[in-house]
């Protein structure tokens, strides 16, 4: 009886999915079996990630717009694209790509221009492109254009042009942007198909559906059971590429059991870290050759917060002028923001005998462990970068770190009353890249905490 009920199941369901299929396949009038982009076209078709004029034309030649390779890119990442207001002065809620656009600037994969525009309608060349790819996939590629061409030419994904360049500022049309997306989220269309499978996983349910590409639009392949041990190679958005056994293909990332690749963006947009600029107002700090504490730590803070204001992380400073906080009001603060990292930013004085970097944590409450690490990296960081006495990390009994609750550190940046630590902490340069280890420190602790931050390196 099951079987029968199952069979009819079977053939209702399959019949429409056919259908479907043979009107995506093959369905636009201007891409015949033989167009050289036919299987990449069709296959993002079958996911919506690409679609055509209402009269069934593909328009293989025109060039995309930077509206358009947002939506596409969107759509393939499973974005939210719903149509709201964004952060730019030229692209109104009403606008077509307005959510795709606004979602994906959130999530690092586009950004828009010092002038607060986004140019919605410029047209995308090659390089372009390809740092949008690599930003989408997180492929590390430096922050350079030429990075960007290396990491798709590595994996199959596009040839150099035929004068041996990749050809950065010729325009990109359809056809192009179909391929190289296409090949970026199926490696099978790739040029040479070959990837890895860096990490394990299991699945957390059962009758879970292993697709043929990256939404629930794509047929499925059959299903996964919980506790199946399966290996993951690469993300495509909140989709991860796994294999088990010979079987292979997408599965949705909240049936593993745990985060993997892109799929934790939405996690990471819901992670807040506060800066606390110490001292302020009457209270100098450390005085020395003429600098003052609540300066030194203002500045360097705002600098940390330019860093972060270019990822998904969401931010909040105790102070962003030269104003009194009591400490009872800082760890406040930090607590009604639901703070998941705290970091407070000082500079040490002593007699200008002593000299170099440290960080404190709180060694004895619920987050000590998570407090620890994240010290650690920031130490580390900014030892590497501001090349002063490394002090090390240690526990430190003050009010900021033993009464909050999230994992906290206190950061002394340098000595301001010795000769060689007051230089640099008195230099906007050298508070620029103290500024910027810091932010280097905090992505060294999400990335522990097994959070996907490698394309956040090079903002
Ligand atoms: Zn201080």
């Amino acid at each position: 009886m099951r079987k029968f009920v199952l069979g009819i199941l079977v053939f209702l369901l399959m019949f429409p999915i056919s259908e479907i299929e043979s009107e995506a396949a093959g369905s636009f009038k201007d891409i015949s079996t033989n167009h050289r982009a036919y299987n990449e076209i069709n296959y993002l078709a079958q996911g919506n990630i690409v679609s055509g004029t209402l009269d069934g034309y593909f328009r293989p030649g025109k060039v995309v717009t930077r509206g358009e390779a947002a939506a596409m890119m969107g759509r393939a990442l499973n974005l939210n694209g719903r149509k709201r207001a964004t952060q730019f002065s030229d692209v109104g809620s009403q606008y077509f790509a307005s959510g795709y656009i606004q979602s994906a600037v959130e999530a690092g994969i586009l950004t828009g221009y010092k002038d607060g525009s986004f140019k919605p309608g410029q047209i995308v060349d090659r390089g372009e492109m390809a740092v949008i790819i690599s930003k989408a996939f997180g492929y590390e590629f430096g922050g350079t254009l030429s990075g960007a061409a290396r990491a798709l030419i590595s994996r199959g994904i596009s040839q150099g042009t035929a004068d041996g360049s990749f050809g950065a500022d010729q325009k990109i049309i359809r056809a192009d942007y179909a391929i190289f997306l296409a090949r970026a989220v199926n490696y099978k269309l790739r040029l040479t198909p070959g990837i890895s499978y860096p990490a394990d996983r299991s699945v957390t349910e059962d009758s879970v559906p292993l697709r043929t590409g990256p939404s629930n639009l794509y047929s499925s392949l059959g299903t996964l059971q919980t506790g199946n041990k399966v290996e993951a190679s690469y993300a495509v958005g909140p989709w991860v590429y796994i294999r088990l056994g010979s079987k292979e293909g997408f599965i949705h990332s909240n049936y593993l059991n745990a985060p993997f690749g892109m799929g934790n963006q939405k996690i990471l947009n819901q992670q807040m870290i506060v800066i606390d600029p110490g001292h302020g107002g009457k209270d100098p700090g450390a005085v020395g050759y003429g600098l003052k504490e609540k300066d030194v730590v203002l500045s360097t803070s705002l600098k940390l917060k330019s860093y972060l204001s270019r990822t998904p992380f969401q931010y909040k400073l105790t102070r962003e002028t030269d104003k009194f906080i009591e400490l009872s009001d800082r760890v406040a603060f930090a607590k009604q923001a639901n703070a998941n990292v705290f970091i407070s930013v000082h500079a040490n004085a002593y007699n200008g005998s002593a000299n170099g970097t440290e960080t404190y944590y709180y060694a004895s409450n619920n987050s000590s462990a998570d407090s620890k690490i994240l010290a650690s990296k920031i130490q580390g960081r900014l030892v590497t970068a501001w090349k002063l006495y490394d002090r090390g990390i240690k526990h430190g009994n003050f009010h900021v770190l033993r009464e909050n609750t999230m994992p906290a550190v206190l950061v002394e940046l340098g000595f301001i009353d010795n000769k060689t630590d007051n230089a640099k902490l008195a230099s906007d340069a050298w508070r620029r890249e103290a500024a910027k280890a810091i932010y280097w420190g905090i992505l060294d602790y999400y990335k522990e905490k097994g959070f996907y931050v490698t394309h956040l390196y090079n903002k």
